[in-house]
């Protein structure tokens, strides 16, 4: 067990994503699988122990972005299948083979390469991404396709185990460029000899929307962490999502200011009358941005206001009253019956919900609770 000599942490609820994924999967068709979205430490939340959640709560495969991410997954003895969502180099399939991890492929040139330099025992697994409208990577013809499954049958140890595809707007309202999308899907898939054993295209918004249309497996992500995928389409929503991450600090400083004194760098905050005013020892480097300088937090159930410019370290905040140093401030999540959701930052930011746990950086510790109980404490960065 890691251990933190600091008074702002972030507090993973592991129940909440277990509940996340056991009610999709509930939800979805019998016999669509759940491949669970663990990118970039897991939105934020801690990758291993998000990963481990999900596979107990019934999804059977993760996905990553690059594969030095899923390969920070193995060594931490996570066994599942993974997938990397982006793109390899062809040099690094043996890597990838080794530990078991399926690459993306969207390029003859690149299979070409892949294929003259992997001699290894290890199949490789592989699935073909479909650019069907996202224009971002995926193959576009027929022709190419063509020449990479040449070049996945010709190698005795590829093997062609998925084909997907990714949606650009399953999460608006209109759904006319997704029912574009889809259909061109189920075109560019009669390119293929036969249809391999997984096809995907939904990620959260899709699988919550259109349930029986994500073919044999969803690429589960925002909503796993109980977040929902777009303001627009969080009142469809088919169940309650439950947010797995919140954020807190502690009171180190409180003084009495009196008017007209300032706080903070370009001493823009002034004291109207005796105010007091309390340190919490989160910032900017943290993730906590400049730009939240006038959000609030919550101090023994109510909001307070943040108070002059947020400093890379630390930041201030007005009380109502003198409170004891190591009172518990709370930047993301509940005290008493007031709340600040993921989304209230992301609105305040001028941003999306998936930015804001992906933002909050590696300093800030994570604390998992699993079966209600703190199952670990562990710093973002991995020690091994
Ligand atoms: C990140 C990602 C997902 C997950 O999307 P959510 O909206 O978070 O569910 C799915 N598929 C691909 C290709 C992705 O890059």
């Amino acid at each position: 067990m890691d251990d933190f000599h600091r008074d702002t942490w972030a507090e993973i609820d592991l129940d909440a994503i277990h509940d996340n994924v056991a009610n999709l999967r509930r939800f979805l068709p019998d016999g669509t699988r759940v491949m669970a979205v663990v990118k970039a430490n897991a939105y934020g939340h801690g990758d291993a122990q998000v990963a481990e959640t999900a596979l107990e709560a019934g999804a059977s495969y993760l996905a990553v972005a690059f594969l030095d991410e899923a390969l920070a997954l193995r060594k931490k003895g996570v066994n599942a299948p993974i997938l990397v969502l982006g793109a390899s180099r062809p040099m690094d399939v043996a890597l990838a083979a080794r530990h078991r991890i399926a690459l993306t492929v969207f390029r003859a040139d690149w299979l070409e390469q892949a294929s003259s330099v992997y001699t290894g025992p290890d199949p490789v697994y592989l699935h073909l991404k479909m650019d069907t409208g996202m224009g971002r990577l995926g193959v576009k013809d027929g022709e190419e396709t063509k020449r990479i499954m040449t070049l996945i049958n010709r190698h005795p140890r590829f093997i062609l185990e998925g084909a997907y595809t990714h949606f650009a707007t399953a999460d608006e309202l209109n759904t006319d460029y997704l029912s574009y999308q889809y259909s061109r899907f189920l075109h560019m898939l009669e390119w293929l000899p036969a249809r391999p054993p997984l096809v995907h295209c939904a990620n959260s918004a899709a699988a919550l929307r259109f349930p029986d249309r994500a073919f044999n497996m969803v690429r589960f992500g925002i909503s796993m962490y109980g977040l929902a995928p777009s303001t627009d389409i969080k009142p469809l929503l088919p169940y309650e999502l439950k947010e797995a991450f919140s954020l807190h600090s502690r009171l180190v400083h409180v003084k009495k200011l009196q008017p007209g004194e300032k706080v903070s760098y370009g001493a823009t905050y002034t004291a109207k009358a005796e105010e007091w005013i309390g340190t919490i020892p989160i910032g900017y480097a943290d993730g906590w941005l400049r730009r939240l300088q006038h959000f609030h937090v919550l101090v023994n159930g109510q909001k307070v206001p943040i108070v002059g410019r947020i400093c890379m370290d630390q930041c201030m905040i007005r009380l109502p009253e003198p409170l004891p140093i190591g009172t518990k401030v709370t930047l993301i999540g509940h005290q008493g019956d007031e709340t600040i959701s993921i989304d209230d930052v992301a609105r305040h930011l001028g941003t999306i919900n998936y930015e804001v746990p992906c933002t909050i950086s590696y300093r800030v510790p994570r604390i998992f609770f699993r079966n209600k109980r703190i199952m670990e404490l562990r710093n973002a960065v991995c020690h091994g």
